[in-house]
Parts: structure tokens; sequence; C-alpha cells
């Protein structure tokens, strides 16, 4: 069977140590993870369950593209997050079972239009187009779990240099075991499947022109360049 039109390749993430890559098959966000950042933007935490938004692969990029500054936006913020890659069928996982469907780890960004956020927000809207952004989901290579596990951490970023977010894993209010249990009460969790984890404190805006560097200790890091 033929298409009527090709769409553009899909994005495939590399893994440590492997020659295939990592397909990706959905992308889901967790909000407010750690307890500086939700006081930062004027929230608190909500410590009765995890909950999400979601990205589409589509708008996936690998770490050192260079991409253009969004439409529709004045205010573009870098997030940077733990990102979980799922590599077996998960559905209705306890946590102590939950690492079994953790194919391994990697840094991305979860790039955000603040103002159509706070727009969204006001207006008790859906916050879709301030979050699932053209080329707004950027990953870093990916690590298998053997070779990492999280814990104290420090997860950072700069913009062209200056420090912006740094922080430490151990601050996430929901562990990775306790994200992908949760999520898979809700979806049955696929290989292929990314779970970014929410951002620490420190979020900022971005400006066409600069390059954004982010890094958890013992991954591969991060970047995006803004053009
Ligand atoms: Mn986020």
């Amino acid at each position: 069977m033929t298409l009527i039109f090709d769409l553009p390749p899909a994005v495939t993430i590399p893994v440590q140590g492997k020659s295939a890559t990592f397909p990706i098959h959905r992308i889901f966000c967790v909000g407010r993870n750690y307890e500086a950042h939700a006081k930062e933007m004027g929230n608190e935490v909500d410590r009765t369950a995890p909950w999400y938004f979601t990205k589409s692969p589509a708008n996936a990029v690998l770490s050192g593209a260079q991409v253009p500054f969004p439409k529709g936006t004045q205010n573009y913020h870098h997030e940077i997050e733990l990102v979980i890659a799922i590599g077996a069928v998960a559905s209705d996982v306890s946590a102590e079972d939950a690492g079994q469907a953790i194919y391994g780890y990697g840094v991305g960004l979860d790039m955000t239009r603040r103002d159509l956020q706070s727009f969204a927000k006001d207006g008790r809207k859906p916050w879709c187009t301030a979050k699932d952004v053209e080329h707004g989901a950027v990953f870093g290579d990916i690590t298998p779990a053997a070779q990492f596990a999280p814990k104290t951490q420090r997860i950072h970023v700069s913009v062209n240099g200056e420090s912006r977010q740094d922080a430490t894993l151990d601050e996430m209010v929901w562990s990775c075991a306790e994200i992908v249990a949760h999520l898979s009460a809700l979806y049955t969790l696929r290989p292929g499947d990314l779970i970014l984890t929410g951002t620490p404190a420190g979020v900022g805006q971005v400006q066409p022109g600069d390059t954004i560097l982010g890094g958890i200790d013992g991954l591969f890091p991060v970047e995006l360049k803004l053009t």
C-alpha cells in the first residue's frame, strides 16, 4: 500500500552503546513535580497524585538541533527535565514493579510558550498550544537503566553559559517508579513512550539566537539552539 503523501521522517533517539535508536511512541509530561518550581509559578504542589499533559512526537527534536524561535509567543521558556524511556508494556503496575518497564533515562527540554500557558490558566482553557510547540520537545541520548538510577544527581540548565536552573533529582515530589505506576493506570504504557518528569525552579525566558545547554550528572547532555 502506498501513501497519498509522505510525512517527515520520525525522530528516533540515540542510545548509549547501541547502533539501534529508540523510536518515540508517545510523550507524556508531569506537571508541578518540584515544590520550588510550583511556588515560583504561584502554585501549590498537589500531593494526592501526579498529573500530566502531552506533546506530539512530531514536535520532538534531538539534542544539537538548531530550530526556529516558535510562532505565537513573546515569552518562550526552558524547562529542564529527567526523561523516562519506557521499554516494556506496563498496565496497572505497582511502584515496586515499575522499574521493569523502564528502558532507560535521558535529559529533555519541555519548551513552553509561557504567555499562552498563562492565558490558558487564567481562562481555564487547555494547555495544548502552550506546551505542544513545534520543535518544543528536545531529547538527549538515552542511557540504559542498568547504567543510571535517579537518586540525588544534579539537574541543571544554562542559557548562553549563564546558569538558570540548578537542583537535584531528590527534589522530585513523585519518583520515577511512582509516576510510571500511576500513569500505567491511565494508559497501557508501551515501548517508545517517554515521560518528562517535571522541572525544578529557575525556569526563564529565551530569545532567538540563544543556546540552551542542560544536563543531569551521569546522563548525556541536551542542547538546543534557537535561530
Ligand atoms: Mn515541564
